[in-house]
């Protein structure tokens, strides 16, 4: 079996099959009523999967779900009746001017953080809402009437019973295609925005496009959905597309789960069903699904699609099975490169003359280094002299308020982290940021996803190319675990590991975007001795197969043993460069360190925790 095949939960096709059977087999045990219910609660199932995919995978409040839906409905409602199309034309037409809202509601996603994002997404719906009951186009409080029945090769849709058929189909593409998503690429890239957007950068994410498609994706679903309805029902009125509506599809991702597609289905579904049975007391519904969303959101923030795995992990836990059982595996050295390395290359790094400022306060003054191919370079200095803030701005994080960094020779500061990632940089953080709700595996499956954000398009127009790609990635994915002593661990959860494996982790995370330059902000922080001796051979090794290293560090024993020269920062100006012995020897440098009592915990020379 290929690597994809053991890794994912493939639904088997027996599974596919018994639901396929009962899909066909249901309209016969319904009666009229019912299949109305039933083909009402598969539009809201569409909806629901739409609004999982941009709220539940890739974080982003949408609460513009009602009015995309709206909008589909509206359009082909007025495109058949006053335009007179027939109704597949309208259809895709309505689709087409569906998803285009959605990307220009993904526009402002370009420049906001996600809360407002929120904010921009409920203005519309509002905005839409009004729409529907003033506009005369859209018929007012009467709504559009009259919609053709779609035709379909001689079947009457006008049959409830039928029409559920051409439902099923659309549903169960749609859906097909949307776990398709998660499954991929793309949908690791939105997981991983959504669990830390800022490393999900690092590695190569581009954030605003992926913002952007996560609204378009979910306008798609949700324009099926219009599309659906306005063939079912054959009106449409504002009624259907009110904020209590908006609120209810809210309901049913959150109870049904919304990183979970088939926990938002089940969601959907199971509410409809329920608010039919309430249809008499809907004060008391709505206040109901309130309170039970509150209650989900406070006890069971995954869902009911997420309490199979809590209850799994409790059963492990009481079992004393937990993932720190699973020894950590000893580390495979990469294969040195040819010609061998040494701090004599030309330069790969050329910070000149950097200022970083922060409103009065001034991080960094006129900070200069060049780091040549093949160097270790330590990077030392008190709590709060412009460390982290130079990586911030080497990977991009931070714009430079002056000077220039230079990779290879050419300037990329300016240049946001996916491109930096992408030109060969990586970086581990001070604070772990590792995926918390990826596995490990997943977390270095994104790193190794190389292909550029607008690539997407494959998703629309190639998806066999996608389904390769991913059977690459899944064997490199496997051999970097291999590597890094980490099979044990692949499906684990990274916050439930311990500190060192998750350190272990950050950094075969950032060699798996295959870098030149590797930049590592406090590695050996909260490792034990033997812990360090065993990263002092990782960075070793990622050095001999031609990889130049910067590292911050501020066990004095590990950089002495590992680095060929040192800068030392204080208050943000370089203040002594040379080997490690040259600057420990520094009167500038001894004086930074005694002169900082927070330093207390730093150690100068001492070579006991490693021993090369
Ligand atoms: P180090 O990593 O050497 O301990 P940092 O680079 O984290 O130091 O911080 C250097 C100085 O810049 C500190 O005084 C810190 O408070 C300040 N600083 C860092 N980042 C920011 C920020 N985003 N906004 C304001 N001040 C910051
Ligand atoms: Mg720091």
């Amino acid at each position: 079996m290929n690597a994809l095949l053991r890794h994912r939960r493939t639904p088997r096709f027996a599974t596919i099959a018994a639901f396929g059977l009962i899909a066909w087999l249901l309209p016969y045990q319904l009666g009229g009523y019912a299949i109305h219910v039933v083909d009402i609660a598969l539009v809201f199932a569409l909806l629901a999967v739409g609004m999982g995919l941009a709220m539940g995978i890739a974080g982003q409040i949408n609460l513009a779900q009602v009015a995309f839906f709206g909008v589909s409905a509206y359009a082909t409602a007025i495109l058949t009746t006053h335009e007179g199309l027939g109704f597949w034309p309208a259809a895709l037409i309505a689709l087409v001017a569906t998803a285009l809202i959605g990307l220009l509601v993904g526009i402002p996603a370009l420049r906001m953080q996600s809360h407002y994002l929120g904010i921009v997404t409920l203005g519309l719906a509002l905005g839409f809402i009004n729409w529907t009951t003033n506009a005369e186009m859209a018929g007012g409080a009467e709504g559009i009437s009259a919609i053709p029945v779609p035709p379909m090769f001689g079947v009457d849709l006008s049959s409830e019973y039928l029409y559920y058929y051409v439902e099923v189909v659309v549903f169960a593409a749609a859906l097909a295609f949307g776990l398709f998503v998660v499954r991929t690429g793309l949908g690791r890239r939105m997981m991983a925005m959504r669990d830390d957007p800022l490393a999900a950068g690092a590695v190569g994410a581009q954030i605003p496009l992926l913002r952007m498609t996560a609204f378009m994706l979910s306008s798609v679903f949700g324009g099926l959905a219009g599309i659906l309805y306005a063939g079912l029902i054959r009106y449409v009125a504002p009624d259907t597309f009110n904020i209590a509506n908006m609120f209810l599809l809210l309901a049913m991702v959150v109870i049904g789960g919304r990183q979970s597609l088939v926990g938002c289905v089940v969601g959907a579904v199971g509410l409809t069903l329920i608010r039919e049975r309430l249809v008499d007391y809907p004060t008391y519904a709505q206040l109901g699904f309130g309170v039970v969303v509150v209650l989900m959101v406070v006890f069971a923030p995954t869902g009911l699609a997420g309490i199979p795995a809590r209850v799994r992990t409790m059963v492990d836990r009481r079992r004393g099975r937990t993932a720190e059982r699973t020894a950590l595996g000893p580390f495979r050295p990469y294969r040195p490169a040819e010609g061998g390395t040494g701090p004599d290359g030309e330069p790969v790094l050329e910070i000149r003359e950097i200022a970083k400022h922060f409103r009065g306060l001034k991080a960094l003054k006129d900070v200069s280094l060049t780091v040549r191919r093949g160097e270790i370079r330590g990077i030392v200095g008190p709590n709060g002299s412009g460390k982290t803030t130079l990586f911030n701005v080497i990977s991009g994080f931070y714009r430079p308020s002056g000077g220039r960094v230079l990779l290879d020779g050419r300037v990329v500061s300016g240049s946001r982290p996916y491109r930096l990632s992408m030109l060969g940089v990586a970086r581990t953080f001070q604070n772990l940021r590792l995926f918390g709700e990826l596995s490990v595996r997943d977390n270095l499956l994104v790193a190794l996803d190389r292909s550029r954000t607008r690539a997407i398009w494959r998703y629309a127009l190639w998806p066999v190319g996608i389904w390769r790609q991913e059977r690459r990635l899944h064997r490199r994915a496997d051999e970097l675990l291999d590597r890094f002593g980490l099979t044990g661990f692949a499906g684990a959860a990274p916050g439930a590991l311990p500190y060192g494996i998750q350190r272990r982790i950050e950094i075969a995370r950032a060699m798996a975007s295959g870098p030149r330059l590797l930049l590592l902000d406090e590695p050996a922080a909260g490792l034990n001795g033997e812990e360090v001796r065993q990263l002092a051979e990782i960075v070793r090794s990622i050095r001999d197969s031609g990889v130049t290293v910067v590292l911050i560090e501020h066990n004095m024993g590990l950089v002495m043993s590992l680095c060929e020269r040192v800068t030392v920062l204080a208050g943000g100006s370089v203040i002594a460069e040379g080997t490690p012995a040259e600057v420990v020897a520094d009167h500038a440098v001894i004086e930074a360190y005694l002169g900082d009592s927070a330093m207390a915990g730093m150690p100068l020379p001492d070579t006991s925790e490693v021993t090369s």
